[in-house]
C-alpha cells in the first residue's frame, strides 16, 4: 500500500446543524469528497503533493458552496477581490496572490508567481497582469456572482462592517484548503479564499501569507488555516505548528492542539486548520463549532465532516 495522504476544508466557523439542510449538507459533502477524490488520483498515480494539492483547490474554487473562486464573497465595492497560496515542503519554494480579480482559479495563479516569477508574493494588478501574461484562464465578473453572498454582502454595505464569510448565522462558509503526502515522501500546502465580506482599502488575510495561512516543509508537515485572518496572521499559526514540532518535538496532533487551543484563542483567533505529517498522519482541528473537511488515507477510504 502507498503512503499517500490526503486532507481539504471548505472552512471553519459557526456552522450549526439547524442551519444546514439534509439536501445541503449532501452537496457540501458531495463538493468535499469530490475535491478528494480528484487530488487522491493524482497521488495514487504516483504525482507529487504539489499537483494534489493545486487539483483539490481548483475543485473546492469552482464549487459556489465555498468561498474562493467561484463564489467568493463581495468586498465593499462590491467587487471579487481573491487570496491564494500554495507551498512546497521539498524544497520551500512557495507563490502567493493577493486582492486579484477575474482570475478563474487564484491558486493555480500562486503556483505560477512559484515557478514563474521570482518573487513569492504578487497583487491587485500586477498580479492581473501577470495572469495574462501566463495566459491563466479568466472570467467576467458575473462568474463570480452568488445571490447569496450577494444578499450577505447587501447586510452590511456601506457601514464599516466587515464578516467572515462562515462566522454569521447563514448558510455558506469559506475559504478551501488541502494538504498532501505523496509517494516520495513529500508534503505541500494551498490555501484560496475570497477573504471577508465587506472587506475594504484592500484588505489581505492570512491565506495568502506563508506561514500564516499556509506553510509545508518536508521536515515536519503541511498546514493550511481558516478562520479570523488578523489572528492567525498575528499567531504566524501554520508555521508555529511546524516551529512547535521542528524545535519543540511535539507530534503533530499536540502542535496543532496548542495552537488552535490555545495560541489563536489567546488572540480572538477563531478557526482551524488541517495538517498532515511526513508518516501521513493527519489532523484536523477547529475551536469553534464546525470545519468543513475531508481526508483519505492510505486505506483509500474517503471520510467528509462538517460537525465536531
Ligand atoms: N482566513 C480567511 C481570511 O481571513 C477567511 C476564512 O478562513 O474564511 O481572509
Amino acid at each position: 500500500m502507498m503512503n499517500i495522504a490526503l486532507a481539504v476544508h471548505g472552512g471553519a466557523g459557526t456552522i450549526a446543524p439547524e442551519h444546514l439542510t439534509p439536501e445541503r449538507e449532501q452537496a457540501y459533502r458531495a463538493a468535499l469528497e469530490l475535491a478528494l477524490k480528484q487530488g487522491h488520483a493524482v497521488l495514487a498515480e504516483g504525482g507529487a503533493a504539489l499537483d494534489a494539492v493545486e487539483v483539490a483547490v481548483r475543485a473546492l474554487e469552482d464549487s459556489p458552496l465555498f468561498n474562493a473562486g467561484k463564489g467568493s464573497v463581495f468586498n465593499a465595492d462590491g467587487q471579487h477581490e481573491m487570496d491564494a497560496s500554495i507551498m512546497n515542503g521539498l524544497d520551500l519554494q512557495a507563490g502567493a496572490v493577493a486582492s486579484v480579480q477575474n482570475v478563474k482559479n487564484p491558486i493555480s495563479l500562486a503556483r505560477r508567481v512559484m515557478e514563474n516569477s521570482n518573487h513569492v508574493l504578487i497583487s491587485g494588478l500586477g498580479a492581473f497582469e501577470f495572469a495574462h501574461k501566463q495566459r491563466i484562464e479568466l472570467e467576467d465578473d458575473q462568474y463570480f456572482f452568488d445571490q447569496f453572498r450577494y444578499d450577505q454582502w447587501k447586510e452590511v454595505a456601506g457601514t464599516d462592517q466587515v464578516q467572515l464569510d462562515h462566522s454569521d448565522k447563514e448558510r455558506k462558509f469559506g475559504t478551501v484548503g488541502a494538504v498532501a503526502l505523496d509517494a516520495q515522501g513529500h508534503l505541500a500546502a494551498a490555501t484560496s479564499t475570497g477573504g471577508m465580506t465587506n472587506k475594504k482599502w484592500q484588505r489581505i488575510g492570512d491565506s495568502p501569507i506563508i506561514g500564516a495561512g499556509t506553510y509545508a516543509n518536508d521536515e515536519t508537515c503541511a498546514v493550511s488555516c481558516t478562520g479570523h485572518g488578523e489572528s492567525f496572521i498575528r499567531a504566524v499559526a501554520a508555521h508555529d505548528v511546524h516551529a512547535l514540532m521542528a524545535y519543540k518535538g511535539l507530534s503533530l496532533e499536540e502542535a496543532v492542539r496548542v495552537v488552535v487551543h490555545e495560541k489563536l484563542p489567546a488572540l480572538d483567533g477563531d478557526g482551524g486548520l488541517i495538517a498532515i505529517d511526513r508518516a501521513g498522519r493527519i489532523v484536523l482541528d477547529f475551536n469553534c463549532p464546525g470545519m468543513y473537511r475531508g481526508q483519505v488515507g492510505a486505506d483509500g477510504v474517503f471520510r467528509t465532516a462538517i460537525f465536531r
